[in-house]
């Protein structure tokens, strides 16, 4: 069967490898004469399922045992109310790095929760790069550090992290998590919702430093608290069943073929041909990001004018390129290439590109 060339931004595509490996196990999961969305989960092959998930995450993204993970609902957007809820501390702010529309959004939801504010923004250049480090100047008081490392929309990055942060580090990894080796220990939270790189939407995945728990208060509402989670594996209450087993497959996948720097490799290697089209256009395309900011999971940029940047995608779609046009509040185009998206739909739509631009 024909794959399609899938660029969508999320849901994305996911391992032909994990569809073919769920498909033979739908309609019966290790023997058991069910598929895994008919287990219990309570039942000893799903508890095995969660936990075989989480050593994987522990294991690819080398996640000491001072950390705790969660898999837990209402995608990243609950996140952006769940971290102030426990980690915003009476009498203190918190501060937020605003590098586009979605940490523009954490902090809108924090500040029904409690006192938080911008500390550095790259609005002003209509989200082109990320803000400068000697920009970042957090207060020691703060509650914690927010910052957004992959910007869906904009098209940018964060390929370092301030130095001189004497507060927790909480990072809305949404669209690039297990894109890249990542240093836990730098952050007292990650976050992401499954489906760009991890598999499909439904479950979200909290990395959590085990000190930052004590924060959250008892007297919170118990699916909202961080603490109730970690106590109970994540089995609170009714967890999203097939999507944990999906996200088993893809970090099984992830592991087969290298783990996260391999995955790095190729995600540059990918990366590189858009830009290179990009590049090499003498200005036909634009890219949307300043080059040190450049994302490699989301390629932004603009051809001349509307009715050029229309007559690209409809011939992109005739010819089966699915998911280019830009967001809304950026227009153009974008590509995200998540670590399923393969090599050689890349390699195609870059040819694609070198071609449209010498039709036109
Ligand atoms: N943060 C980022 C960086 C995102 O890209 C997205 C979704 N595209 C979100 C948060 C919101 O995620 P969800 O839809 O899972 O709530």
């Amino acid at each position: 069967m024909k794959r399609a060339l899938n660029f969508n931004a999320g849901p994305a595509a996911l391992p032909e490898a994990v569809l073919a490996r769920a498909e033979k196990e739908m309609m019966n999961y290790q023997d058991s004469g069910m598929g895994v969305m008919e287990l219990s989960h309570r039942s000893k092959q799903f508890e095995a399922i969660n936990e075989v998930t989480k050593s994987l995450l522990r294991g690819l993204l080398n996640i000491p045992d001072d950390y705790e993970v969660l898999f837990l609902q209402g995608g990243a957007s609950l996140q952006f109310t769940m971290v102030p809820m426990n980690l915003l501390e009476e009498g203190s702010a918190a501060g937020y790095v605003l590098t586009g529309t979605w940490s523009e959004k954490a902090l809108k939801e924090a500040q029904k929760i409690g006192s938080a504010a911008a500390i550095a923004s790259s609005k002003s250049s209509n989200y082109k790069s990320i803000p400068s480090f000697t920009e970042i100047d957090v207060h020691p008081d703060s509650s914690y550090l927010h910052i957004t490392t992959n910007n869906t929309i904009y098209g940018t990055q964060w390929h370092d992290l301030p130095k001189k942060v004497n507060v927790p580090l909480i990072a809305d990894m949404s669209s690039d998590i297990l894109s890249r080796p990542l240093h836990v220990p730098s952050y007292g939270l990650i976050y992401a919702g499954a489906q760009k790189n991890l598999g499909p939407s439904g479950v979200t995945v909290v990395i959590i430093q085990k000190d930052l728990l004590k924060r959250s208060r008892p007297d919170l509402p118990s699916m909202l608290n961080y603490q109730v989670h970690a106590d109970s594996k994540s089995l609170y209450n009714t967890p999203p069943t097939l999507s944990v087993y999906f996200l088993m497959l893809v970090l099984e996948w992830a592991e087969s073929i290298g783990g996260v720097k391999q995955l790095e490799l190729q995600n540059k290697e990918k990366a590189s041909l858009l830009y290179d089209a990009i590049d090499s256009s003498d200005g036909f395309y634009k890219g949307h990001a300043e080059k040190e900011s450049r994302s490699l999971m989301n390629i932004t940029y603009t051809l001349e004018n509307e009715d050029l940047t229309s007559t690209f995608l409809h011939e992109a779609e005739k010819s089966g390129f699915i998911g280019l046009a830009g967001h809304r509040s950026v227009g153009g185009c974008r590509a995200s290439i998540y670590n399923a998206v393969p090599t050689e739909h890349v390699e195609k739509l870059a040819k694609f590109m070198n071609d449209f631009r010498l039709r036109n």
